[in-house]
């Protein structure tokens, strides 16, 4: 067997890392021949809750599971990490204005960005959960130099995934009978779920759905609002879907995506699609040997133009305002 992957989990105390820590240790985050090692930051207040997850990780008696170290320090946190997934992150609370919210995000993602920088291994990979994702992911990655841009990733994996079973659902096929799903832009009410590229038992999705009055005013808005759903329906954020989709995107990155098919990532931008340079922006991508690739050459007609323009305008104006925060 190989030698054990370092896997540095922040928040790991929350809601989000209680579903993810468990199907990370079953080996489901790399696969079934990789040992891991577990690494969990929290903030000092809540290490003891982390430490009692520590103690059940103990008794799953995960084979693959190496070992587990808990830190309230970034620096030590991120000493040698191969995954990292930055999963807490300063919630929006009542009357609170977004310049707050993102400096208060930009007082944690620029030292897990410096600590990252300092101490990772040369594979690491990042994938940034904790909102706002794609611009906390910006923030850390600015303040990693030496570490290539395009390992900092963001989440739009769930947004991807809610998009599949709403499709499915429509169209009364099966989840894996759909392929080329696209979420474009960022992780938050602007996004864009395309279903124009997507293939469905092998037709156009958007041509067998055959309504484009249900993909904008139906399909569109219960992606982009699933998150509010859920908080409705469970009285708590979605936390098993979140560190599901988690779970897909570092698994795909790592293992490869199949022939035929591609998954949304939000990555920086190299300026594809017209988004700007350097964005961490959702794209639709293909990954093989460790590394993903934005699928290029896909036509977008003026609907589609106009929606991913909206939500890359609102990545921009959050590039904005963390400059001007000085915190990229
Ligand atoms: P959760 O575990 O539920 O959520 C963590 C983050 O994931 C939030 O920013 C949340 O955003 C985000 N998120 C992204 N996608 C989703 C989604 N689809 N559904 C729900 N959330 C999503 O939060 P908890 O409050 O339970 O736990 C956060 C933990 O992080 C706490 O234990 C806290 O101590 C810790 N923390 C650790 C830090 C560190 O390690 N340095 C820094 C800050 C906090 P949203 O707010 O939009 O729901």
């Amino acid at each position: 067997t190989q030698a054990p992957v370092n896997v540095t989990v922040t928040g790991a105390a929350g809601q989000i890392g209680y579903a993810l820590l468990f199907r990370i240790a079953s080996g489901q985050l790399l696969g079934q021949n990789t040992p891991v090692k577990l690494r969990l930051l929290e903030i000092p207040q809540a290490v003891k809750a982390a430490e009692g997850t520590a103690l059940e990780l103990e008794d799953g008696a995960f084979p693959l599971l190496a070992g587990v170290d808990i830190f309230d320090d970034a620096k030590q946190a991120f000493e040698g990490v191969n995954v990292a997934l930055l999963v807490g992150a300063r919630p929006r609370t009542k009357g609170m204005e977004r310049g707050d919210l993102l400096e208060a995000n930009g007082g944690i993602f620029k030292p897990q960005g410096e600590a990252i920088n300092a101490g990772a291994a040369d594979d690491v990979k990042v994938l940034v959960v904790g909102n706002p994702a794609n611009t906390n992911a910006l923030i850390a990655q600015s303040h990693a130099p030496d570490v290539p841009a395009e390992r900092f990733t963001a989440m739009t994996r769930l947004d991807h995934n809610r998009a599949l079973a709403q499709l499915a659902k429509k169209l009364g096929v099966t989840v894996s009978d759909i392929k080329k799903m696209t979420i474009w832009g960022n992780h938050s009410a602007t996004q864009y779920p395309d279903i124009f590229h997507a293939e469905a038992a092998g037709r156009n999705a958007a041509e067998a759905v055959n309504d484009q009055q249900w993909i904008e005013n139906e399909f569109i808005p219960r992606v982009a609002k699933r998150g509010a759903e859920i908080i409705e329906a469970r009285g708590a954020s979605s936390a098993a879907s979140a560190a599901n989709a988690a779970i897909d995107h570092i698994y795909d990155w790592v293992n490869g995506t199949p022939e035929g098919d591609w998954v949304s990532m939000g990555v920086p931008s190299d300026g594809s699609y017209g988004v700007p340079e350097g964005l961490i922006s959702s794209f639709p991508v293909t990954c093989k040997d460790g590394k993903y690739e934005i699928v290029q050459g896909l036509e977008i007609d003026e609907f589609s133009r106009g929606r991913i323009d909206a939500s890359v305008r609102e990545l921009s104006e959050e590039r904005d305002a963390v400059k001007q925060l000085g915190l990229v």
